[in-house]
């Protein structure tokens, strides 16, 4: 039988391009690209998929073969939080790409610390102090919201704090900080995506909506309250894509698997519950889809 992942595509179910196609990848965790008009905006680039053994042995660093062969042009790229599955490789897209970051302090200081050209970070965390914080990248807007992350390890955040000091470019997991958390509206040729890169949301900080495409992270979703439901009366989707339920420590060149503790059948169907005319469901790994 195939996998579960494969039976719940969604490509075909969503309609195909309107006149204006906007085009998606799903890179693999909470990877995701969106094209339109030949600008690209990246959410949380992870594609060195270190294996478990170079991150229990501290030796992590950006593959930038693999990087360079399936990131293109990039305009903007978006970092919900500085875990290492999410912000790894972020800085050598940034120097290769020229495109600007956009995350919390923690974003920008190692961005800075790798490398990247100081106008080319923008520290959204700092900005949102003084009120909200949106944006303009070519046809796209983004708008960025204080978001959480779920507490997936015994009832907390894994390796919660900050990137604060780094002379040196962090090689070890403990040392990808989570920093802030953010989640990202984005809207473009009259649609709207929003991407959430921990299974977390925060309704103070989101006034209520209705959007079209919601990329919600699975890891961790067992470990929020409700989320599904909480999601659905929040931001009332018409299609969920589901993003970070793959093993992420085998390599991009091998077929995408999922972890089984993330009880995918069982997500789907809550969701369902709270909203039957809901479409969820998954995007075919690294393929370019209009949605
Ligand atoms: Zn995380």
């Amino acid at each position: 039988m195939r996998p579960f992942h494969e039976q719940i595509r969604l490509v075909g179910a969503t309609g195909g391009p309107t006149k204006q196609p906007v085009w998606v990848r799903w890179l693999g965790t909470a990877g995701f690209s969106l094209r339109a008009d030949d600008h690209v905006v990246l959410f949380d680039p992870y594609l060195t998929r270190a294996s478990l053994g170079r991150c229990l042995r501290g030796d992590l660093r950006s593959d930038a073969a693999v990087v360079t062969r399936h990131v293109g042009r990039a305009d903007a790229v978006v970092v919900g939080h500085t875990h290492f599955d999410h912000v790894l490789d972020v800085p050598l897209v940034a120097r290769t790409t020229r495109a600007t970051v956009f995350g919390s302090t923690s974003a920008a200081v190692l961005c800075r610390a790798d490398g990247v050209p100081p106008s080319q970070v923008v520290d959204v965390e700092g900005a949102l102090r003084k009120g909200t914080f949106v944006t303009e990248v070519g046809p796209f807007r983004l708008e960025f919201f204080p978001s959480a992350h779920s507490r997936l390890l015994l009832g907390r955040v894994p390796v919660a704090g900050e990137i604060a000091d780094c002379d040196a470019v962090p090689t070890t997991v403990t040392g990808y900080r989570c920093g802030a958390v953010f989640a990202v509206e984005v809207t473009v040729f009259g649609r709207t995506f929003f991407h959430l890169g921990s299974a977390e949301l925060v309704e103070e900080s989101v006034p209520k909506r209705s959007v079209d495409t919601l990329f919600f992270t699975v890891a961790g979703w067992t470990s929020s309250r409700e989320i599904p439901e909480r999601v659905v009366r929040h931001l009332s989707p018409r299609q969920v894509v589901l993003g970070h339920w793959d093993d992420f420590f085998r390599p991009l060149a091998e077929p995408v698997h999922a972890l089984p503790a993330l009880s995918l059948p069982r997500l789907r169907d809550r969701f369902h519950a709270a909203a039957p005319s809901v479409s969820v469901g998954t995007l075919p790994f690294l393929e370019e889809v209009p949605l």
